[in-house]
């Protein structure tokens, strides 16, 4: 398939999610399984700030299979459980728009508030900082039920 003169696999080749999934781009990784990887948003809007992403590539959420758009949304929930316990925030916030990297993804974040997903708030963290919190929520996965595997 052909986008002008770049063809399909080396439009993928510059996608910087399937280079994380890779490995050649690090992440702080919370979760991942043959199908999904969730890491830390280095440009958090608030702590905890998570992108699942779907290892497949496809650049429109809803341009996935339903079958595969229900696992994927089942999955979300369950990286939320995670969120929401371990940062013991009332409700994980969820927003999938899908311009700045084309590779279909889903923020999820940590809130206490309504109207409080604002992506001008987004701003980068410390690497430390965003170690400190991918270990805390990744240490809980197994404390806490979730049949996340
Ligand atoms: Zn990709």
């Amino acid at each position: 398939m052909l986008i002008g003169n770049i063809t399909k696999s080396d439009f993928m080749k510059e996608c910087v999610f399937c280079k994380i999934i890779k490995g050649e781009i690090p992440c702080e990784k919370i979760f991942e399984n043959e199908k999904y990887l969730a890491f830390l948003d280095i440009n958090p809007m608030y702590k905890g700030h998570t992108l699942l992403i779907p290892k497949k590539h496809t650049d429109y959420i809803f341009d996935i299979k339903d079958n595969e758009l229900t696992d994927y949304f089942l999955m979300a929930k369950k990286i939320s459980f995670l969120l929401k316990k371990v940062l013991k925030t009332e409700k994980v916030g969820l927003v999938v728009e899908g311009f700045f990297v084309r590779h279909a993804h889903i923020h999820l974040i940590p809130i206490n508030i309504g109207d409080s997903l604002d992506p001008h708030l987004q701003k980068p963290i410390k690497k430390e900082e965003l170690e400190e919190i991918g270990k805390q929520i990744r240490k809980n996965i197994k404390k806490i039920r979730i049949s996340i595997i």
